[in-house]
Formats: structure tokens, C-alpha cells, sequence
């Protein structure tokens, strides 16, 4: 049986009135205050985007005024939510869309199509096709985790989800079962049941509205979907160090005199420029070719040629402690 028939979409939409949940976002057509709901919950649960997002409708009732904050402001009402780059790019795009309008007519104060939501910094497909939908109306669909795994249940998908290709595919089932009169009803249901219904572990699919459509289901796989790529697999690594304490006379050549200050000793660090862990953060002499010393007075070789390396100072009490970890 198809799924993209007016019996599926009946029994989704009956199920998501009886039992979503009554949400601040839900409850309006605005695009201002969707999209800050969007930027707000990426990466954070709805418990917890709640105080947030009333925050800032309460601070910043219009995009104007979030254009018009200062960043500091904007940051310090942003405190506790982590990932601030969301909300640097939520005011860089509040700007943007104040001092550029979007539309031909000028008398627009926010994007209204997929592709110029798609052009605010912060905003990928799955934002700008749930804001279009949502404060729209627009056919696009919304891909977020839960669509995701209730379409891998529906249609049997074990192609991984996390990938170019795989986003690609659910991309494509997504626009097949989108209602195109009622995109925006659709998207709502749809990510509701799979936030509160079709969950990842144990499915509730003996009470399942939708079970009869279920391909998962049928074939017994549900529970083993949706399909990640393969993780890398963990593996331990071990680094030796040399720690290198040099008295200032030790250094105080021409070509280094501009580090000598009043300190006695000084150490050496290198930054790690690899494409490796810990890129572009410090260390001190890493011995080269040697996985684990297990002998305390293995002789070593550091990796980097010494030209590589900066002094720095090191305190007395640092030294003691870098010589007894030496
Ligand atoms: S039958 Fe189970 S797996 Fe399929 S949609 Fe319903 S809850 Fe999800």
C-alpha cells in the first residue's frame, strides 16, 4: 500500500491532536519566533529550550530589536545553553534580514522562501524547510532525528541516515510522503510521533496508529532502525614526552633573548600542526617512534627538530613537578 494515501495522514493527524504537546512555537505562524525556536532547540532539549526561547521573546519581541542588541547581551541571555556560535549567528542573521529586506517589494522583515532561510548563518535544510513549513506553510519537509528514524521504520531503510547519500535517499522519501496540502500539519505530526510515540528503543508499535503502514514493523526491524555509518573504532594511543627544564643561562643566546624575563627556568613547547588530536594546542617534546617507554631512562629522540620549539617559562614549582613526571 502506498503511504502517501489520505488514511495515513488521517490517522497521523488524529493521533498527533490527541496527544502533542502544547508548545509556545507551535501556537504561532510567526517566522521571528519559529526560527528562534529552531536555532534554540538545535542541540537542546525542549524542557530546557522552553526557558530559553521565552527568554528572548521576551527581550527581543521583534527582530529588529534582536538586531538592535548588543552581542554581549545577546550572549549573556544565551548563557547555560552551550553552542555559542548559534547565538553569534542569530544575531549576525537578525541583522542581516533588518538591514537587507528580502523580498523585491521591501516591505517584508523576514525571509519567506526555503532559499532565503537557507541564507541566514545558522540555517541548514532541515531549519529552513521547518521554517517554511511551519510559519508558511510551504511543501518542504523537515528532517530532524525523529523523521529520520520514523521514515527508516516505514519504509524498511538500512541505509544509513548520517550520510551524503543516506540523507540523500531520506530526503527523498521525505518530499514522497509530505501531505503537499497540509505541509505544515504534516511536519508537526510527523516529528511529534517520533518524539513521543515511534521511539528509538521499544516503539510502542502494539498501540501504533500507523502500524498497519509500517514496513519495519512488518519485517520484524523495527527496533534495529535507523542505520549509522560505522563508527571509527576506538583505539588507545600513547605518547611519550621528554621534559627539557633549561636554566636562563642556558638560553640566553641572541636568538632567544626576546623570552628571557626574570624567571630562572624555562621549558619548551611546540604547537601540533598534524592533522591529528588535539590540532593546534601545545605540547611539550614529544619523543618520536617510541608508542609507550616503559624504562624510565629510555633515550629519546624528540619528533620535532628543536627549531620547532618555544621557550616558555616555567615556574619553579612547575618545574619540580614536570621533573618528578619526567
Ligand atoms: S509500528 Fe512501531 S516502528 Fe512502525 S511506526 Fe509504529 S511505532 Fe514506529
Amino acid at each position: 500500500m502506498s503511504l502517501s494515501c489520505q488514511k495515513f495522514y488521517q490517522l497521523l493527524y488524529n493521533w498527533y491532536e490527541i496527544n502533542h504537546r502544547v508548545l509556545p512555537w507551535r501556537e504561532t505562524s510567526d517566522p521571528y519566533f519559529i526560527w528562534l525556536s529552531e536555532i534554540i532547540l538545535q542541540q537542546t532539549r525542549v524542557a530546557q529550550g522552553l526557558e530559553y526561547y521565552h527568554r528572548f521573546v521576551t527581550t527581543y519581541p521583534t527582530v529588529e530589536s534582536l538586531a538592535a542588541a548588543d552581542e554581549d547581551e545577546v550572549l549573556r541571555l544565551w548563557q547555560g545553553l552551550g553552542y555559542y556560535s548559534r547565538a553569534r549567528n542569530l544575531h549576525k542573521a537578525a541583522k542581516m534580514i533588518v538591514n537587507q529586506p528580502f523580498m523585491a517589494d521591501s516591505t517584508a522583515h523576514f525571509p519567506a522562501t526555503f532559499d532565503e532561510l537557507r541564507a541566514l548563518p545558522g540555517v541548514g535544510d532541515y531549519t529552513a524547510g521547518a521554517i517554511a513549513s511551519f510559519a508558511y506553510d510551504l511543501p518542504y519537509p523537515a528532517l530532524d532525528g525523529n523523521v529520520y528514524r520514523v521514515l527508516a521504520r516505514l519504509y524498511d531503510c538500512d541505509e544509513a541516515f548520517d550520510t551524503s547519500a543516506g540523507k540523500k535517499y531520506f530526503h527523498k522519501l521525505a518530499e514522497e510522503l509530505l501531505d503537499r496540502e497540509h505541509p505544515r500539519l504534516f511536519n508537526s505530526a510527523i516529528m511529534e510521533f517520533g518524539a513521543l510515540h515511534c521511539l528509538p528503543q521499544s516503539p510502542d508499535c502494539a498501540n501504533c496508529p500507523i502500524q498497519q503502514f509500517c514496513k519495519g514493523y512488518a519485517a520484524g526491524t523495527a527496533e534495529l532502525l535507523p542505520v549509522r555509518k560505522p563508527r571509527p573504532t576506538l583505539r588507545d594511543r600513547w605518547f611519550s614526552y621528554t621534559i627539557y627544564i633549561y636554566k636562563r643561562e642556558a638560553i640566553n643566546s641572541e636568538a632567544h633573548q626576546h623570552v628571557v624575563t626574570n624567571s630562572e627556568a624555562y621549558t619548551l613547547i611546540h604547537q601540533r600542526k598534524e592533522k591529528d588530536i588535539w590540532q593546534h594546542l601545545y605540547e611539550r617534546g614529544r619523543v618520536a617512534g617510541i608508542s609507550r617507554i616503559k624504562k624510565q631512562n629510555a633515550k629519546c629522540k624528540m619528533q620535532n627538530s628543536l627549531a620547532d620549539y618555544a621557550y616558555i617559562e616555567s615556574s619553579a614549582a612547575a618545574c619540580a613537578v614536570l621533573c618528578r613526571a619526567g
